[in-house]
């Protein structure tokens, strides 16, 4: 159970130490391995994806990964900013799948901008694709525009696009998902404007077959995102392109109070994954020892899950997490009155005294 370990940028290492300190807690044997990435990689090899950084997460059965990007690279030519890091490692390991499940502990209802009531209970599942779509697709760039009204102008242009083998690999990831969990799959497209959306929509229909006992419903992204903070618990498994995921993830994220909760997993065909928080860097409280660790510690029990087969190892870090919550611990992005505010470190020390 080789790990490469990614702190990366801003808050990334210091939410980073907690996860590798619950990972050392569990009794497993695993061989840890840490190298620089985005802000970091650049720093110290003049790129964010440092060839020997790629080598070990390429070696490696799993990556945890912390965040990158820090705004005094923002002047940086667009393939030397930290962000890269990301995009390269999503592609390089073929990591298609992205699964956010946004999960709103009892505990933290008051965390919520919604009403307890609207979102109480909370446990869906967004299936984001994540290699393909408008953020990769070519050609892209900024050219002379070549007819209509702003002919002559410079305009900014991308490619949104899908291949059918893209859409059935991640439509089956969300509809196995969906068999585990209530049986409901909802994808979300945009099939009365986009000629790419439409195909998609036709393509998971067809993937549908394959799932007799699993319901399908269709929906407009315009329309997703309203029902995600009108009614959210309608949803189980929600799958989209990247581009929407993107967008409905986070959305979905402040639905459970705040993004320092929610975990992810990037898998590829085989179940190997990189695993993270759905949250950034947070420049803005990197250094203070105030960052949420727990999304970085659920992300960790993800790939024990997912990577290593190991449910039952994953379950003792998730039940860890609800005992500090019990507990009345908060850092403070969840903090509420009557609660008690505990910083970065004192968090993760929490969830290790709580796995005994
Ligand atoms: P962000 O997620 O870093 O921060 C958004 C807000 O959430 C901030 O107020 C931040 O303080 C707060 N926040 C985030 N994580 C938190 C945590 N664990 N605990 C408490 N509060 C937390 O998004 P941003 O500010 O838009 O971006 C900052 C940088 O992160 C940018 O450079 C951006 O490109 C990068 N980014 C990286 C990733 C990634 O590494 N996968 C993802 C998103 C953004």
């Amino acid at each position: 159970m080789k790990i490469a370990i990614l702190p990366g940028d801003g808050i990334g290492p210091e939410i980073m130490a907690q996860a590798v300190k619950v990972l050392n807690v569990l009794g497993e044997k695993f061989e840890l391995e840490s190298a620089d990435v985005g802000g970091a990689g650049y720093a110290a090899h003049g790129h964010p994806l440092p060839p020997a950084t790629l080598a070990l997460a390429k070696s490696a059965d799993a990556v945890l990964f912390g965040a990158v990007g820090d705004f005094k690279y923002d002047s940086l030519e667009r393939s030397l900013r930290p962000e890269q890091a990301i995009l390269g490692l999503r592609k390089e390991l073929s990591l298609f799948a992205n699964l956010r499940p946004a999960i709103l502990y009892p505990e933290l209802a008051g965390a919520s901008t919604l009403k307890p009531e609207v979102v109480s209970g909370l446990d869906i599942l967004i299936v984001r694709e994540l290699t393909g779509d408008i953020y990769f697709g070519k050609p892209r760039g900024v050219r002379e525009c070549p007819d209509g009204p702003f002919k002559g102008e410079r305009e900014g242009f991308d490619t949104m696009r899908y291949a059918e083998s893209e859409i059935r690999r991640i439509a089956h990831v969300a509809f196995q998902a969906a068999q585990k969990r209530s049986g409901r799959v909802t994808s979300v497209d945009k099939a009365n404007v986009l000629e790419t959306f439409q195909f998609w929509r036709d393509i998971v229909t067809e993937v549908h077959k394959d799932y007799p006992g699993i319901e399908l419903e269709h929906m407009y992204v315009d329309n997703a995102a309203m029902q995600l903070v009108r009614a959210p618990k309608k949803f189980d498994v929600i799958v989209t392109g990247n581009m929407f995921g993107d967008i409905l993830s986070d959305c979905a994220a402040m639905l459970t109070g705040s993004i320092g909760m929610l975990p992810s997993a990037s898998l590829d065909a085989s179940n190997k994954g990189l695993y993270e928080p759905s949250h950034g860097s947070a420049p803005d409280i990197a250094g203070k020892g105030i960052a949420n660790p727990l999304a970085t510690i659920l992300s960790a029990a993800m790939m024990l899950r997912y990577s290593f087969g190991k449910a039952e190892q994953a379950g003792r870090i998730e039940n860890a997490v609800k005992a500090v919550l019990a507990q009345g611990l908060r850092t403070a992005d969840i903090f509420e009155a009557g609660t008690t505010r505990v910083g970065t470190e004192e968090m993760g020390n929490a969830v290790v005294k709580a796995l005994g």
